[in-house]
């Protein structure tokens, strides 16, 4: 789960990394209305997930409320491009931060290093631009520092790491802390990469987070409910959002171009649903992971997100029972799918595990195409749809 600037700066507040005074608006008047309580230079920054904003024109400054509403105005609703983002992001939030004198822009990251199965930290104090374009032209630059995850950080890896950097003597006391710090944040949000660059230090001397860049493993997620939630206010796109609004994860469900709808549990098995459905001649109109135990309120929905998309001409639930029992999930389907107000089209359901052949007979009964296995269940999808209208 990739972080706009303004959730990971939220991270940052709580490990104790410094960030600029601000504030989150979506619309030009609560911009305008801001800045005149607090009179001052402020930076305007498009909330998008894509980076390069400075150079996409994505970061304004204003010096008083009139300009900073006139600036908000322009950029909400602006849809920004980028050569790693050509069909561009539209910015439908801003953050208004207060905007400081910059002595001296660095680089600061933490991501994981497969190879070394370690947490990779990079430094550079040519901070500000892409820490890639750095790669290429000077590579001595960036100095890294795998840390062994059982002994965790000491302030010396930071000491080091500025010194050997070459950061800025005023970046010096600040840099262990900051570190440790993005360091904590990594490893109890189970992050994939933080990132911050630039780490800013001002001409008054403080050293400040000015950018943050977050992306965080999903599978840890459920330790911080909270940051999970988040899930649900930056969609990137329609599938995810009618995902989150039944409750599934974000990347549970995506339409595609079939006419088999399919629903499954497990990701895996997702996927191997719709090789075996092509395998069989025909192709899957969506993936959609239910997660386990396959609830009957979760089928429910699952099965009309998926029959909303017209497409669908047949449907394959295929759920891998395992200790959830069959008998369970086949009464569960046919007590959300029978005699309600449903799309009916042809079902064809697959259940393994404990008690299947029961579940089988419940669905059997209820008028459903109960299989067992996954290219007999294809086989039969494929005919119903084939057969259907
Ligand atoms: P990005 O382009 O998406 O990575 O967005 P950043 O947050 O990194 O901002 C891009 C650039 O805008 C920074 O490298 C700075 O040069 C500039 N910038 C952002 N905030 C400030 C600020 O408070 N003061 C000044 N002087 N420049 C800023
Ligand atoms: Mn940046």
């Amino acid at each position: 789960m990739k972080l706009m600037e303004y959730q990971g700066k939220d991270l940052f507040r709580r490990v104790g990394i410094p960030t600029p005074n601000g504030v989150f608006a979506t619309t030009a008047d609560d911009v305008k209305a801001f800045i005149r309580e607090h009179p001052g230079s402020w930076v305007l920054k498009s909330q998008v997930m894509m980076g390069g904003r400075g150079k996409a024109g994505g970061i304004k400054f204003a010096d008083d409320a009139q300009q900073g509403e006139t600036l908000a105005r322009e950029l909400i609703g602006k849809v920004l491009k980028s050569v790693q983002n050509p069909d561009g992001e539209e910015v439908k939030s801003l953050l208004v931060e207060e905007k400081v004198d910059i002595a001296s822009e660095a680089y600061v990251s933490i991501a994981i290093d497969r190879t070394a199965k370690q947490p990779v930290v990079l430094v550079t104090a040519q901070g500000g631009m892409d820490v890639e374009e750095v790669a290429e032209h000077d590579p001595d630059a960036i100095k890294k520092y795998w840390i062994d995850p059982a002994r965790g950080y000491s302030p010396f890896i930071g000491r080091r790491l500025a010194f050997d950097a070459k950061l800025p003597e005023g970046f010096r006391k600040a840099f262990p802390a900051v570190l440790g710090a993005l360091y904590t944040l990594f490893m109890d949000y189970g992050a994939n990469l933080v990132e911050i660059n630039p780490l800013v230090l001002t001409k008054d001397g403080r050293v400040i987070a000015s950018d943050a860049k977050v992306d965080l493993d999903d599978n840890g997620l459920y330790k911080h409910p909270d940051v999970a939630a988040w899930n649900s206010e930056s969609p990137a796109d329609e599938d995810q959002a009618a995902a989150v609004a039944i409750g599934l994860g974000m990347s549970n469900y995506a339409k595609l171009d079939g006419t088999i709808g399919v629903i499954a549990n497990g990701a895996g098995l997702g996927m191997g649903t719709m090789d075996a459905i092509r395998n069989a001649g025909g192709e899957a109109a969506n993936f959609l992971d239910i997660g386990g135990g396959a609830q009957a309120d979760l089928v429910k929905k699952s099965y009309d997100l998926v029959t909303s998309d017209p497409k669908v001409k047949a449907m394959f639930i295929n759920i891998f029972g395992g200790i959830t029992r069959g008998d369970q999930v086949a009464r569960g389907i046919v007590e959300a799918l029978k005699g309600g107000d449903v799309r009916e089209v042809p079902l064809v359901v697959r259940l393994t595990g404990t008690n299947a052949e029961e579940g089988r007979r419940i669905l059997d009964e209820a008028g459903f195409v109960p299989v067992e296995t996954m290219d007999e269940g294809a086989a039969r999808a494929v005919a119903l749809a084939a057969g259907s209208k």
